[in-house]
């Protein structure tokens, strides 16, 4: 039985990326039936939405997707394609696997470390006040009367962690250990300073940990916890994290291993997984066959496993990193100097990994 996938090319540099990693995945040899959907700004400037009802009831219905980058304009425009995603499909778990591979330009070239984001809660919720506005006068004047003092020209946005949330990002980061042989889940936070927040992402952390004595467990604060990856990366495994420290410390992430363009994800909820790159949409090398698809295929790799396909998820992960670590077929990214005349395009590295894994 093919399994029944979402395909969503996006926009800017998302197509050619999607299609170069749509043909790796199918030289593994697993069958696909894709249901392509749009969803970015080439459908919201065709339909007015950048996300349509089509594209989001194709992932309800085949419950697993795979999508390019897509454009969220500053400032005007539409909301985040990437956020509504979550919200709709509840996909409250970000895993971004950060793995150096051999061949690639890095410091630390020990870096195998995985990042598991709370995508849900924590500074994201999007609950803010204007300076200046009558909902903002509200909450200082609330905040008054229980004891705290915000200034008058202040902008406020608010955060919560809560017992639900943090109790399943856990879970997710012992159950993520476990089915990968990974040994040590580090849970990461402030509570010293936000005592009622992530101290409490704390103590449900140190709860789920007694639930899985099998698998080390310590916590950070994250400012040290940034502090040890430059320096001591290797000493890490998996690392969860609330909302707003998962999104920064997933780039950093991707600053060790060597860039944005070998950087993979996935957005995992109870109903549906999305699988995706960290890297945004590269508008600028739009439609030059250019970009490094690494990101994207190691994103179709967790897709791999995510349905139960490991030996063709290992088969093809070990034919990019054989490909990157052989260096001669790779995109302008990887070279030693960016405009090096031998990098290939992204589609023929498609090919390159194809190759190899024909080879
Ligand atoms: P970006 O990640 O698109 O690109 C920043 C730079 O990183 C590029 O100019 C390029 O030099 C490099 N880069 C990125 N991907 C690469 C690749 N595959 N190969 C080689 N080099 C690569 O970030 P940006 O320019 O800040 O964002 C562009 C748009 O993408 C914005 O509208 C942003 O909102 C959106 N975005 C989307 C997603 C998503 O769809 N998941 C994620 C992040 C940003």
């Amino acid at each position: 039985m093919p399994h029944d996938v979402t395909f969503i090319p996006g926009d800017g540099t998302g197509p050619e990326l999607a299609e170069a990693t749509r043909r790796v995945l199918e030289a593994t040899g697993v069958q696909f039936a894709w249901d392509e959907q749009p969803a970015g700004e080439d459908v919201y400037r065709e339909e007015g939405t950048p996300f349509p009802d089509r594209t989001l009831a194709s992932i309800r219905r085949t419950t697993v997707g795979i999508k390019g980058p897509t454009t969220t304009p500053v400032g005007s425009g539409f909301r985040s394609v990437n956020v509504l995603l979550r919200k709709e499909l509840d996909l409250y778990a970000c895993v971004r696997p950060c793995k150096a591979y051999e061949g690639v330009r890095t410091r630390f070239p020990e870096t195998d470390i995985v990042i598991v984001r709370e995508n849900t809660e924590g500074m994201y919720v999007g609950i803010e006040f204007e300076n200046g506005t009558e909902p903002q006068a509200e909450v200082r004047a609330t905040c008054a009367r229980l004891g705290f003092e915000i200034p008058q020209d202040s902008g406020i946005s608010l955060k919560y962690l809560s017992v639900h949330g943090s109790e399943r990002i856990v879970e997710y980061a012992f159950e993520y250990a476990k089915a990968n042989g990974r040994r040590k889940v580090t849970a990461a936070h402030k509570a010293n300073i936000m005592k009622f927040s992530d101290g409490l992402f704390l103590e449900v952390a140190r709860r789920v940990a007694e639930r899985h004595p099998d698998i080390e467990f310590e916590d950070r604060i994250i400012d040290n916890l940034c502090n040890q990856l430059v320096s001591r990366p290797e000493e890490y495994d998996v690392v969860v994290l609330p909302n707003l420290y998962g999104d920064i410390v997933s780039d950093l992430g991707a600053g060790l291993i060597g860039g944005l363009g070998l950087a993979p994800g996935a957005n995992i909820g109870t109903a549906a997984a999305m699988f995706e790159a960290t890297h945004g949409s590269a508008p600028k090398y739009k439609g030059l066959n250019k970009v490094n698809p690494t990101a994207l295929m190691l994103s179709g790799v967790l897709m791999l496993r995510h349905l139960g396909e490991r030996e063709a998820a290992d088969r093809l992960e070990g034919a990019i990193a054989a490909v990157i670590a052989r260096g001669d077929k790779v995109t302008y990214d990887l070279k030693p100097t960016r405009d090096d005349p031998t990098a290939v395009g992204t589609s023929e590295f498609a090919d390159a990994v194809i190759e190899e894994m024909n080879a």
